[in-house]
């Protein structure tokens, strides 16, 4: 079974160093929220996730959930672990304290986020879409429907899941086929079939709230005509007690190749009672709610799986003997191979990668946050903004480099990477799905490209631009060979965003072929600007920290080195056009 200690240092130096952005230091909501608290909830957070946590990610994928007799069995000891969960508050840090929660901003709930991930993603899921569905149901619900389920799921007594997908309708969910009839008190009846729904059944708690999205029988066909719906496995007495069963059955759970122990469900829903959220036809609107929120929080779960590849291939170099490298200091027998050069090349790969992806993530917290609750309309809607062109960068960035860390990580293991005995090649199956779900990398890079880097707010990407030129332009000497070496990876993505912007207009195959090339170029310039910020911190206060901030300056300058360059290919890929692989014939 792979090792974890969650990193609490380096997530207690981006809360206290990095916490740079004006804006968010102005949330009054937050102004309590001291580094001795989060200090205290990082390290319960720690134990939790290293002794609790950690073990169900093997038990869950050697005994995975199972569908007996009509209900799913999650595996053995996620009753229990789920129990001390809620009971320690692990499901409502991030909710609001009118409905019971403690009201802790993203800049916390991402650690948390992160170190539940390295411990087991299977378990994480089953609270996972209840905090997608507070949100969606906090942002969008009447306060009746808010008041009667929120604290529930909040308290973790209550979970939730987002159904979106059916047989014909994957990423064009324009295609569905769930039709929901109203009924003349005002609620729906919700027929249909949803498949891959997570965590839609389980045994882990009282009820399960389904929020399915479903077309009204007089809507439009089409994106146009989908709405969306609060469906409670149990409906819901007046009084908040649990009332009769409503009409929903699982058909049956997938067997999957990762995430076995994550009840992965296809629900039928027979007429079930339905409360429709939002405004009817606008379901996609309120749905996105959730799922923006939530593909961050898919990226941040390739990043903690990483971390975790990660700890392992380290102490595995370190103990593992191969071969002499070129200066040998052995006489007989053969060195660590964590001496061999390019073992060393892949270790700081990951390392540099994984660090510059949690700065990234806790500037990008510091902005939903700003986006949220700032009381000033033109500061949320720049953050909005900036999170918005971010959010398909870190989910996919994010979710494709756990594939290459874990992948790597099973290299450094070696044959036993490939086999069962140390627990690697189970993170890289676990992995797996994250760049599938939550909308594929394909379709967020394209999100990206057409919808993400312009709005009626005006021309985003280069604001974003504008933001990180005016954050590294600075007089410190000794960052100066970063920052002139990052100028030159900017303005590749300026050049590289003139060109998207201006072939939108000529080819949009160009574009469409061009998009995963220019999310990575973005991706990677982005997690370099993290770096620059770091890199500041590092030289201003190197003499409080020797041994941290040299180890943040070397790191940064393997990325610089190393990754960063891949900017560039991606943009020499990109701008090489459309037209051979569309005329391409395939036999
Ligand atoms: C373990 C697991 C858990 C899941 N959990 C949930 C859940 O909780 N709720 C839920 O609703 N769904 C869930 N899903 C479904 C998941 O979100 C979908 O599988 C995913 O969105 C892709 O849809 P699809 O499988 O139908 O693939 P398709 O949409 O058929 O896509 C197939 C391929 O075509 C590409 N493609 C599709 N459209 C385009 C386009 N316009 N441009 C370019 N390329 C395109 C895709 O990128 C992909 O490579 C889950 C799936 C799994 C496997």
């Amino acid at each position: 079974m792979p090792s974890y200690t969650a990193p609490v240092e380096d997530m207690m130096f981006l809360f206290e160093k990095l916490r740079d952005n004006k804006k968010y230091n102005e949330l009054e909501k937050y102004k309590e929220v001291s580094s001795d608290l989060v200090k205290d909830i990082l390290e319960e957070a720690a134990k939790i996730n290293q002794n609790l946590i950690l073990p169900l990610a093997k038990a869950g994928d050697e005994n995975p959930a199972v569908l007996e007799n009509g209900v799913v069995r999650t595996p053995p000891g996620y009753k229990e672990a789920y129990k001390k969960y809620i009971e320690d508050g692990w499901t409502s840090l991030s909710c609001d304290p009118k409905y019971g929660g403690q009201g802790m901003p993203k800049t916390v709930s991402a650690f948390f986020d992160e170190m539940l991930s390295s411990a087991s993603l299977s378990f994480k899921l089953y609270s996972e879409l209840s905090i997608g569905a507070y949100n969606c149901i906090n942002h969008h619900a009447t306060d009746e429907l808010k008041e009667k389920y929120l604290p529930k799921i909040v308290e973790g007594k209550w979970s939730g899941t987002m159904c979106l997908t059916e047989p014909v309708c994957g990423t064009d969910l324009g295609l569905l086929k769930t039709k929901a009839e109203k009924q003349n008190d005002g609620t729906y009846k919700i027929s249909g079939q949803k498949i891959f729904i997570t965590s839609g059944d389980h045994d882990l708690t009282e009820n399960i709230i389904h929020l399915v999205i479903a077309r009204a029988t007089d809507s439009p066909a089409g994106t146009k005509g989908i709405s969306l719906f609060l469906v409670p496995k149990f409906t819901v007495n007046d009084d908040g007690n649990i009332g009769p069963r409503n009409g929903i059955s699982t058909g049956s759970i997938e067997s999957k190749m990762g995430i076995k122990g994550s009840a992965t469900c296809v629900l039928n829903f027979d007429e079930a009672t339905g409360y429709m959220i939002g405004k009817k036809d606008k379901g996609l609107n309120a749905m996105f709610t959730m799922m923006n929120l939530e593909r961050i929080v898919v990226g941040i779960q390739g990043l903690g799986i990483s971390e975790i590849a990660y700890q392992n291939s380290l102490a595995y170099a370190k103990e593992r003997k191969q071969g002499k490298t070129n200066k040998t200091k052995s006489t007989n027998g053969a060195d660590f191979i964590i001496e061999h050069a390019d073992i060393r090349r892949s270790l700081l790969n990951m390392k540099s990668i994984i660090e510059g992806e949690r700065a990234l993530c806790f500037w990008l917290s510091q902005q939903t946050e700003v986006s949220l609750n700032h009381q000033d309309e033109t500061a949320r809607q720049e953050a909005s903004d900036f999170v918005s062109l971010m959010t398909p960068v870190v989910k996919s960035l994010f979710t494709d480099l756990g594939m290459e860390i874990t992948n790597d990580a099973m290299q450094i293991h070696g044959g036993y990477g490939y086999t069962k005995d140390q627990g690697i090649e189970q993170l890289y199956r676990d992995n797996r799905i994250t760049p599938i779900y939550e909308g594929t990398n394909s379709v967020q890079a394209a999100d990206l490209v057409f919808r993400k880097l312009s709005n009626k707010n005006g021309d985003i990407i280069n604001k974003f631009i504008d933001l990180i030129k005016s954050e590294t332009d600075l007089d410190n000497e000794k960052i100066k060979p970063f920052t002139k070496e990052f100028k030159y990876y900017l303005d590749i993505l300026t050049k590289f965003s003139e060109w998207i912007n201006e072939k939108k207009t000529t080819d949009k195959d160009d574009v469409s072929a061009a998009a995963n090339d220019y999310l990575k170029t973005l991706g990677f310039v982005s997690v370099a600007y993290a770096w620059i910020k770091v890199l500041n911190v590092s030289f201003k206060d190197y003499d409080e920290n020797k041994n941290f901030y040299e180890d943040k300056i070397n790191t940064a300058k393997f990325y610089f080195d190393k990754v960063l360059p891949r900017a560039e290919q991606h943009y020499k890929s990109g701008i090489s056009g459309s037209l051979n692989i569309m005329n391409f014939k395939f036999n």
